[in-house]
């Protein structure tokens, strides 16, 4: 049997060039490092290093809370001895690489969950080392003496704590000590800041979120400080949360946060866009205003609806549409312009003219179009693009719009030239589901002015 193999050069050099690319063009960039980092080095991964001397202990003997009150000294010749291995390593040249790095953005974070602290020896500053550091050392009862140097350890397998006597241990995350990982890993200062900004961060820079869902939010996390830290109602009445509350509150936030999708931003755009893209978005004015008012439309920020507007005006004035998606897209900017009147108007006045003068020449009719059904457009349209349009309604390529065209005051001057200069043939195409008073004055005029029929159905004024 052949199998395909895929060939892998090809695909790491592919990978490689879109990395590339990507990092060229970032001012902000987060990098993740695991074991095969330190495996280059030669420490032993994790499960190397258990295969190697220790593969009669399970993970959870070796490195686990349990595991260590069970067995201290097992646990702690256990790190002492890979602390050896880290001690003998020396940074590769992509550590190297990774501080410099470093210089070239204008922020870098480096994370790791390796805990031989490499990174820092090969000079990587505030590296946020998810999983500890194995050349640390913490009380076991964490009491807060912490040794840094391990060559200033007290004496002892493992040796007491010089403080409250305790055990001391590796200063690393072991198995079912995650949440406490964010504590050590970083100090506390740092992940109180993070969860104070995280809201705003939301609303402001990555537009998850709208104003209104800010107050909710903030609303929430008052609860929770509230349900979390017990506090003083008065001088001596001590005020703290039931369970009950906590829960309530935990469930109320769980519930709001799980109800909607990110209302804002790219993601909302795409949402909307999407939308419309469907054969199900409605092609009336009003079940498009009704679809588009429940979805991100609803409470929106005024860059999402522009934006918006913006998508919809470029599709329908520059993509040969199919009747259909012309209607559908048509019917979203005309609802939108019902929902939003102000910020489309902003539109129009800062984007038309830049949008409609790239237009082709033939493709003037979906501007037109447009303009008919949305006669504010016209207002905001320059001279220069009036005039382009003026032109061309003189000069129409047959006579489907026409009757639209005479009934649009701004320009049924030159739909009035146009018809002066229309055959009988051309009206005859042109099939009208109700016959323009001035069209059908036309049809009178070339029958009257013809001897016979022949003559009507040939003769162009
Ligand atoms: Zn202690």
């Amino acid at each position: 049997m052949v199998s395909a193999v895929p060939d892998l050069g090809a695909l790491v050099a592919t990978d490689l060039r879109r990395a590339q690319a990507l990092i060229a063009g970032a001012r902000r960039i987060v990098v993740l490092t695991g074991a095969g980092m330190s495996a280059e080095s030669g420490i032993p991964t994790f499960r190397q290093a258990r295969a190697a001397l220790w593969a009669d202990f399970d993970p959870m003997q070796l490195a686990s809370p349990e595991g260590f009150r069970a067995d201290p000294p097992r646990v702690w010749s256990w790190y002492a001895w890979r602390r050896e291995k880290v001690a003998g390593a020396l940074p590769h040249a992509g550590y190297f690489a990774l501080a410099a790095a470093a210089q070239c953005f204008e922020q870098m974070v480096l994370i790791t969950q390796n805990v031989d602290g490499l990174h820092e020896r090969a000079g990587s500053r505030n590296v946020i080392e998810l999983h500890g550091n194995i050349l640390r050392t913490t009380c076991f009862a964490q009491c807060g003496v912490r040794i840094d140097d391990p060559g200033a350890l007290p004496p002892g397998v493992p040796p007491r704590c010089p403080r409250c006597g305790s055990h001391l241990r590796p200063d690393v995350v072991w198995f079912g000590e995650m949440l406490d990982a964010a504590r050590r890993a970083n100090d506390l200062p740092r992940t109180l800041k993070l969860e104070r900004e995280l809201i705003d961060l939301a609303r402001d820079r990555f537009e998850l979120i709208s104003h209104l869902e800010h107050v909710d939010l903030e609303r929430l996390r008052e609860d929770r400080n509230r349900c979390a830290h017990p506090s003083l109602i008065s001088d001596e009445v001590k005020f703290s949360a039931s369970a009950e509350l906590a829960r309530t509150h935990i469930r109320a936030a769980v519930t709001h946060l799980l109800q909607q999708a990110p209302a804002q931003g790219k993601f909302a755009l795409e949402r909307l866009t999407r939308e419309v893209s469907s054969e199900y978005f409605p092609t009336s004015v009003e079940e498009a205003a009704e679809t588009l008012s429940v979805g991100p439309l609803r409470r929106p920020r005024e860059s999402l609806v522009s934006n918006f507007i913006i998508v919809l005006f470029k599709w329908v004035v520059g993509d040969d549409l199919g009747y259909k998606a012309h209607a559908r897209i048509m019917s979203a900017l005309e609802a939108t312009h019902q929902l939003h009147p102000q910020i489309f108007a902003g539109v129009l006045r800062d984007k038309v003219n830049v949008i409609v003068r790239k237009v082709e020449d033939e493709n003037l009719l979906r501007v037109l179009r447009v303009v008919f059904r949305i006669q504010e457009v016209w207002e905001h349209l320059a001279s220069d693009v009036q005039n382009r349009l003026e032109n061309y309604v003189s000069h129409l390529p047959d006579l489907y719009h026409l009757d639209e065209a005479l009934d649009f005051p701004p320009l049924a001057k030159q739909a009035r030239v146009r018809l002066r200069l229309a055959s009988v043939k051309e009206l005859n195409d042109c099939l009208f589901f109700s016959l323009h008073e001035l069209i059908a004055e036309k049809f009178i005029d070339h029958y009257l002015a013809a001897k016979n029929y022949a003559e009507a159905t040939k003769r162009r004024s």
